[in-house]
């Protein structure tokens, strides 16, 4: 039976990706090597690098004076290394959920952070409005798509101050202006890779204002110079990265992924909207197109567990909801099909059907 992954990440891939990189597992680059056995001081994987980095410049038209970076330790990583390179003083954070919160935790080892908004008293199902980034902070930090909630922000911050935004969930599903941010990460195995490898987009004349030492690993400065080779990099999910790079590419980049990607949720959503049993957990205005949250309606509630089982049975995989959320989440990434998620709307109708 086919299958359909909805999974929140590690998640689907597009076939050309996992096709090119069990590829290079057997027969790396013609080399007759295994993409597992080969050095990354090689000249076959130099120009991985170079080229994944160029064309991520590319697709997300990334200006003068930003870096590319591929490091390992996941977004999570991100949380602290950001503050230990950028935060003098004070950082200015908002808090959108579980992700946001972990990166606001790390950011207080460094200096005061002024939380300027929160939606945790209503479990983050939705993302604030009316708030002030205060002038006086050394940067602005949020999280564009809220994965476990499924709240996302598509436009960019107008900030008086540097923003620096954790895309993990939702990078290469909008154009966005790069030049508005100090730094921007986003953890591969969302829209891009398998896990493994992050990639920080940061701003050179960001870098170098804070007086207190950095541990080499932690000093973006050594990974710009070494050009992202400071220590063995994470090759198998930077190939694979690669290849995904090259098939956004060719389908016709970020803006063709977004029309994409906003149809195949507007799909969804008016199915959730629509069907009686089912309805959505995060403010209308603030729902992801990447992670589709729905609950049972109250009057259904005892069917979940039918559903979610019914679903199983017609080949739907990682449809479970975040444990802090319950329901059910779809995460409709960049690669997956249109017609998954028609099959998901059709299970949804036959299931309405039955009850
Ligand atoms: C998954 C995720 C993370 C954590 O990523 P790791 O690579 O596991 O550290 C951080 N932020 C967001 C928005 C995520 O979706």
């Amino acid at each position: 039976m086919k299958k359909h992954n909805f999974y929140a990440g590690p998640s689907i891939l597009t076939p050309y990706t996992i096709q090119k990189t069990a590829d290079a597992v057997i027969n790396f680059a013609d080399t007759g090597l295994s993409l597992l056995e080969v050095s990354h001081r090689s000249k076959e994987f130099q120009a991985v690098i170079d080229e994944a980095a160029a064309l991520t410049k590319e697709l997300l038209n990334v200006p003068e004076g930003y870096h590319v970076l591929f490091l390992g330790g996941g977004a999570s990583l991100q949380f602290c290394m950001l503050p230990f390179n950028l935060l003098k003083k004070k950082a200015a954070y908002i808090n959108t959920g579980t992700w946001a919160t972990n990166a606001i935790k790390e950011a207080k080892l460094f200096g005061e952070v002024e939380v300027v908004a929160s939606s945790e008293d209503t479990k983050f199902n939705y993302i604030p409005k009316d708030f002030v980034i205060p002038a006086d902070a050394d940067y602005f930090h949020y999280t564009s798509n809220n994965t476990i909630y499924g709240t996302e922000t598509r436009k960019d911050y107008d900030s008086p101050i540097p923003m620096i935004c954790d895309m993990s969930s939702d990078i290469f599903s909008r154009e966005f202006d790069v030049s508005k941010y100090d730094a921007i990460y986003a953890g591969a195995q969302k829209n891009l890779a398998p896990s493994g490898v992050t990639i920080v987009i940061i701003k050179e004349d960001a870098l170098g204002h804070v007086d207190r030492p950095i541990p080499t690993m932690l000093d973006y400065r050594t990974h710009i110079k070494k050009g992202s080779m400071f220590n063995t990099p994470p090759v198998l999910p930077i190939y694979s990265a690669l290849m995904t790079l090259r098939y956004y590419k060719e389908q016709g980049g970020v803006k063709e992924m977004e029309r994409r990607d906003l149809e195949k949720a507007a799909m969804l959503y008016d199915e959730i909207d629509r069907n009686k049993l089912f309805r959505g957990t995060v403010a209308e205005e603030d729902r992801s197109i990447m992670n589709v949250c729905f609950v049972m309606n109250p009057e259904y509630a005892e069917l979940e567990k039918d559903f979610f089982d019914f679903a199983t049975s017609k080949g739907m995989v990682g449809i479970k909801g975040h444990r802090s959320v319950g329901g059910f989440r779809a995460s409709l990434y960049n690669a997956l099909p249109k017609e998954s998620v028609q099959a998901l709307i059709d299970c949804m109708k036959e299931f309405e059907a039955k009850h």
